[in-house]
C-alpha cells in the first residue's frame, strides 16, 4: 500500500527538481527539423529582379495543382512570370517545384508559422512570394 504511494512521491520529487521542457510558445521559439518544409518564397538575381524564367515546370510536376502561372515576355525575348499563384491551401510540401526548378528560383522555407485567418492570406501571388523571400531568413 505504501509502495506505490511513496513511488508517486519520487516521480513527483524527480520530476520537480529536473530541467522543464515547457516551451511558452509564441514568445519562445522552436526551431524546425533540417528537413522540414513551409510555405514558399521565390527568390532574386543579384540584381534585384525575379528568379523565376517562368518555365512552367513547377506548375506541371505539382501533384496538387496548386501552382498558376502566366507567362509573360520582355522585349530581349526572356520569359517572366506574368501572374505566379500559388494556393497554399492545396499545397502537400511535397518540395517537387523547388526540386524541379531549373534556376532556384522556388524554394520552401523553415517557416512553420503559416496559420492564417483568412483563406486570402494562404493565396500568395508573385509579389508577395518575393516579398516573403526579401524578409524570411532560410
Ligand atoms: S510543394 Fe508540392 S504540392 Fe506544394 S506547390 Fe510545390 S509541388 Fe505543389
Ligand atoms: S519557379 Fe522555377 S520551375 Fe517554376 S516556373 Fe519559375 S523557373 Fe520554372
Amino acid at each position: 500500500m505504501i509502495k506505490p504511494l511513496v513511488k508517486g512521491l519520487w516521480i513527483t520529487l524527480k520530476y520537480f527538481f529536473s530541467k522543464p521542457i515547457t516551451v511558452h510558445y509564441p514568445e519562445e521559439k522552436v526551431g524546425s527539423f533540417p528537413r522540414y518544409r513551409g510555405l514558399h518564397i521565390i527568390g532574386r538575381k543579384p540584381d534585384g529582379s525575379i528568379k523565376c524564367v517562368a518555365c512552367g515546370l513547377c506548375e506541371a510536376i505539382c501533384p496538387a495543382k496548386a501552382i498558376k502561372i502566366e507567362i509573360g515576355e520582355l522585349e530581349d525575348g526572356m520569359r517572366y512570370p506574368k501572374t505566379y499563384i500559388l494556393d497554399g491551401w492545396r499545397c502537400i510540401f511535397c518540395g517537387l517545384c523547388q526540386e524541379v526548378c531549373p534556376v532556384n528560383a522556388i524554394v520552401l522555407t523553415p517557416q512553420y508559422e503559416n496559420a492564417a485567418y483568412k483563406k486570402e492570406e494562404l493565396i500568395l501571388d508573385r509579389d508577395t512570394l518575393l516579398k516573403r523571400g526579401d524578409e524570411v531568413k532560410i
